[in-house]
């Protein structure tokens, strides 16, 4: 699967076969690859061991929202160490920091109501904590049949068992024995690869919700408990949805009383320009999924926020049972917690949500105006979001052959000039640190040029 396969760093010398089991990396065990080591990290730049420094259009992993080196996260995170590095949350044991964060993030969503928030430590586990939830509703409601998951094909929502059922990209299937078969999946909103001739963007968005409403009759509506999707798909390649498909999908769950499960991981907290993909979108979830920017990625922590009408039922099931048991060890960890309390509070402090609509059109209609460009079929983002798609005659339909590596030369050419992305396939993806200002957005566009011209 090209598409999703991952075009790997050029590396710096001296970690050939290293020892580490690597994420998503290909060939580390072999003795001709070496790593890229990043040693040192300051706003929107990172470092290698060699020194070299890289403009870090990914944020990390599509996290590292304040960038970085921001002293008031590092601050927060070394009070916090130096006052109670580690206490948990079971048994009505908790900290004050888990308390605070859960307060300040049910505050900061406002899309709808939230009543609780559930923290992990990555949105994988916050995906699969959702689905735990959803049982456990569903169980508590008397529909132990109403049990299975509708996602997106080329959806991410991470790779534990649960949460890599749920993506729809092939890869995190192939060979794992997944997807779960209470996972099923539906079509990806991506109007250029998929509409049909003659199509609207609106039109487009009707059949989709046709088909997702085709699905959940012929699999009978009451064995869908939720619906689950990005407001912006991000690993799947960056695509923003297609005018009105938003509205269309929610009246279709909410028709046959099915769960809207919100994967904000990548969106939220400013990456859209506002503060949730929710906002932009008018989405109206029952439950809300959050990771990365949540901490800007200094620490890691996740959460599944969960509707009032959600966490009653929880709650009076849970008490019937006497314990909710379902929780990590560090499900609101301290210090995670305290960086993330701090982290809100910057985002509020710093207007991010303006900033980003400031300076998301530089970026965009700079790289856009690349799109003329015979390799790139199309080029997509709103935000600080955006996705670079080599194809031949600006056709969806007409891929470059595999071995010609077109995106990984790209990706190979911007990591020369000193720049990182990522690239999937013939996919380019960039998510900036929001903090991104608009000298290094230009950086960021003259050293894409160069990267483009070198591929063309
Ligand atoms: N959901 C979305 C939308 C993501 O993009 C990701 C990671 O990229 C995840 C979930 C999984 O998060 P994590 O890697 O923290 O488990």
């Amino acid at each position: 699967q090209k598409e999703d396969s991952t075009a790997d760093s050029q590396g710096v010398g001296g970690y050939k076969g290293h020892d580490m089991l690597a994420p998503f990396t290909a060939g580390w065990q072999s003795t001709d690859v070496n790593p890229l080591v990043i040693e040192k990290s300051e706003g929107s730049y990172v470092y290698d061991i060699n020194g070299k420094k890289y403009l870090d259009t990914l944020a990390g992993l599509w996290c590292t929202a304040l960038g970085g080196n921001e002293p008031k996260l590092v601050a927060a995170a070394t009070a916090q160490l130096n006052k109670l590095p580690f206490y948990h949350s079971f048994w009505n044991r908790t900290t004050k920091p888990s308390l605070d964060l859960a307060k300040d993030l049910l505050e900061t969503f406002t899309a709808t109501k939230m009543a609780k928030a559930f923290f992990t430590n990555s949105g994988s586990e916050a995906n699969d904590t959702q689905v735990k939830l959803v049982w456990y509703y569903n169980n508590a409601l008397g529909r132990p049949d109403k049990k299975k998951f509708i996602a997106r094909t080329k959806s991410y929502h991470g790779s534990t068992l649960i949460a890599a059922s749920l993506s729809g990209l092939p890869a995190l299937h192939q060979k794992f024995d997944l997807p779960a078969p209470f996972v099923l999946h539906t079509d990806c909103p991506h109007y250029w690869r998929y509409h049909l001739p003659g199509e609207t963007e609106k039109e487009f968005a009707t059949r989709l919700a046709n088909n997702l409403e085709n699905l959940i009759l012929k699999e009978g509506p009451e064995t869908i408990a939720a619906f689950i999707a990005e407001p912006v798909m991000g690993a799947g390649g960056v695509i923003p949805p297609p005018a009105t498909y938003f509205e269309k999908v929610q009246a279709v769950v909410k028709k046959y009383d099915i769960l809207f499960i919100a994967d904000e991981v990548i969106c939220a907290f400013g990456r859209l320009g506002t503060m949730f993909g929710c906002d932009k979108y008018n989405i109206k979830p029952d439950l809300v999924s959050v990771a990365k920017a949540l901490s800007s990625a200094y620490m890691p922590i996740g959460a599944a926020m969960v509707s009032p009408e959600v966490s009653d039922v929880i709650y009076s099931q849970s008490n019937k049972l006497g314990t909710f048991s379902h929780g990590f060890t560090y499900s609101g960890h301290p210090v995670s917690c305290a960086v993330a309390i701090e982290a809100l509070k910057l985002y509020k402090e710093r207007n991010i949500t303006e900033h980003v609509k400031q300076i998301a059109p530089k970026f965009q209609d700079g790289l856009k105006a690349f799109s003329d460009s015979p390799i790139i079929g199309e080029i997509r983002g709103t935000g600080l979001i955006l996705g670079t798609e080599f194809t031949d005659n600006k056709s969806p339909n007409d891929p470059f052959p595999p071995e010609w590596g077109i995106g990984a030369y790209f990706g190979a050419q911007c990591e020369k000039h000193g720049m990182l992305v990522r690239v999937a396939g013939d996919n380019i993806m960039m998510s900036p640190p929001i903090i991104i200002t608009p000298e290094e957005v230009d950086e960021l566009i003259f050293k894409y040029g160069k990267a483009l011209k070198a591929t063309e």
